[in-house]
């Protein structure tokens, strides 16, 4: 059955991590938005010029630009049956250029995680990703087997630049502003769920599972 989902959620709620794990229970595409653009400044491409010099600010990429990369991406045939959103729509005007571009009911479920602020900032500061495959670690909550090294990879560990505390406090006042009116938007659709963000990752997960009419989480049973 075809299954397209987004993840919302603030920075450092989680969603690289949730997302990677259902894209694999599910056997869907993962896609993040925040991880092409990496990809494209590690290629050295237009695309990851123009992207740099919004992101180490903490601010959205224009939307044409991001808009134009999601839809060719999403149109590729490993999104035939499906895909899980990570970071894309970001405002509600990329949200309509994608209710657009997809058929009548395109988007199947939104699973909002919903964290505190002072929760994200602890999150983000502890926060190591592969280099390799952009698996994301924590040096308390989450920690590689291997010190520096991705488990699932061998990849090299490193810190975002953006995710310097300045640039974090930016990057979730972007988020109040421009990301947060989704939550309406698709919360008037019928679509959202919102999950409980501040349990371990097995337990969010198992919500979203739930939510998404697999598993047995609370999404199931009230
Ligand atoms: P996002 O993609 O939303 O920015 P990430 O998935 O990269 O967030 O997670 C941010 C940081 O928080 C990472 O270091 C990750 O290991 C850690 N993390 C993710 N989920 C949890 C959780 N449920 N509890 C504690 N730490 C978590
Ligand atoms: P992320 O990896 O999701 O934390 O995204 C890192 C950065 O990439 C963001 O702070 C933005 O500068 C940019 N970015 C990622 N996704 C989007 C998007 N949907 N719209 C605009 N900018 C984005």
């Amino acid at each position: 059955m075809r299954m397209r989902v987004i993840i919302l959620g603030a920075p450092g709620a989680g969603k690289g991590t949730q997302a990677a794990l259902l894209s694999k229970e599910l056997g869907l595409a993962h896609i993040a938005s925040g991880d092409l653009f990496r990809q494209a400044q590690d290629r050295g491409d237009e695309l990851g010029a123009i992207a740099k010099s919004y992101m180490e600010k903490g601010l959205l990429v224009p939307d044409e630009v991001v808009i134009k990369m999601i839809l060719e991406r999403i149109a590729a045939p490993d999104c035939i049956q499906g895909f899980i959103l990570d970071g894309f729509p970001r405002t509600l005007e990329q949200a309509q250029a994608l209710d657009q571009a997809l058929s009548a009911n395109g988007i199947d479920q939104v699973l909002y995680i919903e964290v505190s602020d002072e929760e994200l900032i602890r999150r983000l500061s502890g926060r190591w990703l592969c280099r390799s495959c952009q698996a994301p670690y924590h040096m308390i909550n989450n920690p590689p087997r291997v010190p520096g090294r991705c488990d699932l990879c061998g990849g090299e560990l490193y810190q975002r630049p953006d995710d310097a505390e300045e640039t974090v406090r930016k990057r979730i006042e972007v988020y109040m502003a421009q990301t947060m009116p989704l939550i309406d938007y698709y919360g008037k659709m019928g679509k959202l769920t919102a999950v409980k963000g501040e349990q371990d990752i097995d337990a969010v997960s198992n919500d979203m599972l739930a939510a998404l009419g697999r598993g047995e989480g609370p999404g199931e049973w009230g």
